[in-house]
């Protein structure tokens, strides 16, 4: 009898861990992956530090490689293979392989792993030097060029988390940096005192900000070596320009098979990853999820995200009954030597979801100052009308990022800001204040709402 066949399309952190998760679930499935572009399972979170140097080779971010995949756990790889279609009555995907005709490659199941694109970048053509560091290949070019040229002033365009990583990327190479954002502030998703934080650890380290304005056009001097970035407050020059202007989610296939697409444009997939059409999963990038305090479908693009709904779509792909309740938000950032980190609903979300929020932020220090302890801001966010716990979000030089895991735990089991004053929480002077950070903030809201 025929092997049934499971064909991933996408090779990345979704991909790579649903291949391996159906493979230990089912031992005699055949696992067909395809991947259009030529890098396996590597760590796009460590592009930023490729680019910056401290990672020297772009094989060190790679965890697995293709053959690891192909001799170790008995699944096909077929890099350069672009799937261009989805046909679910006849259970084919179509694939481009070079410039041979069409393949049609049947399946029994299937996982759609694209991950996501560039948002739509500048109007009209970008010249040489401008780069996307959304995957490995451009994060490759970026860097060739970076070494060859030795480019003495960069701009950033985008000011979220990918873009401050990048523009500190390129700060630690010596590059003058200046960040142009559409928002008023860098980080959005995190909170006011957050923000100023991060903004001024930038502008310490001389990082020009030019914020509430949009890039309008990229153009190149006769030598093709000066840009000029025009924006709607003026314009700057640079040798290199890095876009970090978001992503979207690669629907396009799932679109072609009619698999429903949620309310914030990426596939809808229940908690076992399936989507509308039985036997079709997705994860990762291209998917979204559901965020467990606002109860509501989410577009939250993580490595970490990726990585757990894969592992449940290739469960469930492999003939397992897993399930991926959903996320609380989390997210954690180091730039400019701070770090910074949010777990929860920001106020705006909060209130898009229906909640009344209320926020406190306190100053702390990451452990005893007697030992060199560093300042810690934290905002917690709770909701007025029931206690609960809506957030919390830190920056601090050290011990900053996770912090917020308590209360990413806290989050998942629903807790009221009440029941976290007198959390048991680890304390030792190397590491911790008697008084953690999210204690006394729980304590300051506690406060706050009794002066209500
Ligand atoms: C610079 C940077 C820093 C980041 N830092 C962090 C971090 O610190 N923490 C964190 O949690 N996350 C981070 N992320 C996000 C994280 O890398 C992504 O969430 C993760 O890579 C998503 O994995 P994925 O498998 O869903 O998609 P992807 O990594 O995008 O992989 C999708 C793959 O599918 C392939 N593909 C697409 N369409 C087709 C097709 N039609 N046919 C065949 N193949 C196709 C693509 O070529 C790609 O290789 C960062 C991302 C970047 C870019």
């Amino acid at each position: 009898m025929a092997r049934e066949t499971l064909v991933v399309i996408g090779a990345v952190a979704a991909g790579m861990s649903a291949a391996s998760r159906a493979r230990r679930r089912n031992p005699q499935l055949r696992i067909i992956v395809l991947e259009k572009g030529h890098d396996v399972s590597y760590g796009a979170c460590g592009l930023p530090f490729y680019i910056s140097g401290e990672v020297s080779r772009a094989d060190d971010l790679v965890v697995y490689t293709a053959d690891y995949f192909r001799e170790k756990r008995d699944i096909e790889i077929r890099l350069g293979h672009e799937a261009i279609s989805i046909e679910p009555g006849r259970k084919l995907v179509h694939a481009l392989h070079g410039a041979s005709q069409p393949l049609e490659i049947p399946y029994d199941k299937l996982v759609i792993a694209t991950g996501a694109a560039p948002a739509a970048g500048i109007p009209g053509t970008n010249p040489p030097g401008v780069f996307a560091c959304n995957d490995l290949a451009n994060a490759i070019k970026l860097r060739e060029f970076l070494d060859s040229r030795q480019p003495r002033r960069g701009v950033v365009v985008g000011a979220g988390y990918i873009g401050i990583e990048i523009a500190d990327a390129l700060a630690k190479r010596k590059i003058e940096v200046s960040v142009i954002s559409r928002g008023e502030r860098v980080l959005a998703g995190f909170e006011p005192d957050i923000q100023s934080q991060m903004e001024k650890a930038m502008e310490a380290r001389g990082v020009r900000l030019k914020s509430n304005s949009t890039v309008t056009q990229i153009t190149a001097s006769a030598s093709g070596e000066a840009l000029q970035i025009h924006h709607e407050k003026g314009s700057e020059s640079a040798e290199v320009v890095i876009l970090a202007t978001g992503i979207e989610p690669r629907t396009s296939l799932a679109e072609s098979a009619n698999i429903r697409l949620g309310p914030t444009r990426a596939i809808a997939v229940d908690d076992r990853m399936q989507t509308s059409v039985n036997g079709i999963y997705a994860a990762g990038d291209c998917a979204e999820t559901r965020h467990l305090v606002s109860g509501k479908p989410v577009y939250f693009p993580l490595g970490t995200t990726a990585n757990k709904m894969g592992r449940v779509a290739g469960d469930n792909a492999g003939g397992g009954n897993a399930r991926f309740a959903g996320i609380v938000g989390t997210l954690a950032a180091k730039a400019f030597d701070l770090e910074v980190a949010r777990t929860g609903l920001s106020t705006a979300e909060a209130r898009a979801a229906g909640f009344h929020p209320s926020s406190t932020t306190i100053r702390s220090f990451s452990h005893a100052k007697y030992l060199g302890g560093k300042p810690l801001t934290a905002t917690l966010l709770w909701d007025k009308s029931s206690g609960l716990l809506l957030g919390f979000q830190v920056a601090g030089e050290h011990g900053a990022a996770q912090r917020v895991d308590a209360a990413a735990v806290a989050l998942h089991a629903r807790m009221r800001v009440a029941d976290l004053e007198h959390l048991d929480l680890g304390y030792a002077p190397p590491f911790a204040q008697v008084w953690e950070a999210l204690l006394i903030a729980a304590s300051e809201a506690i406060k706050a709402e009794k002066r209500l």
